[in-house]
């Protein structure tokens, strides 16, 4: 089993119609593809970590990879794991704010653009996969 989690930065900006869109599209898939995870998105910028099957995480990572509605995608953590992180989620996902991350992030301030990829911030994926856990407690699932 493989865990890996990226960074990206959106090309528009996300309102909560166009979330959706993306989380209905990406947790049928994953759920066909037996692979769960967690995705935040804060100010035009996504943090996501994905984990199962190996064939499968690449055949869904390329496809991501290949998506016009984010760029400059920056792969923070690609592992073999043991188990899970998120077993039960087909994407869990969290519309994190700025007031929220200047409070779990030491370091961020609120003016930051695309915090979630900015390597000051988020320096490997053990802080990437530290912050997506933060965030998927009490988190819409
Ligand atoms: P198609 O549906 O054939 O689409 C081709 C291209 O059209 C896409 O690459 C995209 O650029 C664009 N497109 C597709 N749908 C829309 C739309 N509703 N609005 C605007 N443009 C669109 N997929 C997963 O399976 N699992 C995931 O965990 C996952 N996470 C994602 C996270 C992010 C941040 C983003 C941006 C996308 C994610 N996706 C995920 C979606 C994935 O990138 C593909 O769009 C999806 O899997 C469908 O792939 P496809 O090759 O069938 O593309």
């Amino acid at each position: 089993m493989r865990r890996l989690i990226y960074c990206s930065q959106a090309c528009q900006d996300f309102d909560p119609d166009l979330l959706v869109d993306l989380l209905r599209q990406a947790r049928a898939t994953n759920e066909r593809a037996g692979l769960s995870g967690m995705l935040l998105y804060c100010s035009r910028s996504f943090l996501q970590l994905l984990e199962g099957d190996e064939d499968a995480l690449a055949e869904t990572y390329e496809r991501i990879r290949a998506d016009r509605r984010h760029t400059n995608l920056r792969r923070l953590l690609d592992a073999e794991v043991s188990q899970r992180l998120f077993p039960d989620w087909s994407m869990g996902f969290d519309h994190v704010d700025d007031d929220e991350l200047a409070q779990d992030l030491p370091g961020y301030t609120p003016a930051t653009s695309y915090p979630l990829m900015n390597p000051d911030l988020i320096t490997d994926g053990k802080v990437a996969e530290s912050l997506l856990t933060l965030y998927a407690r009490n988190k819409i699932r």
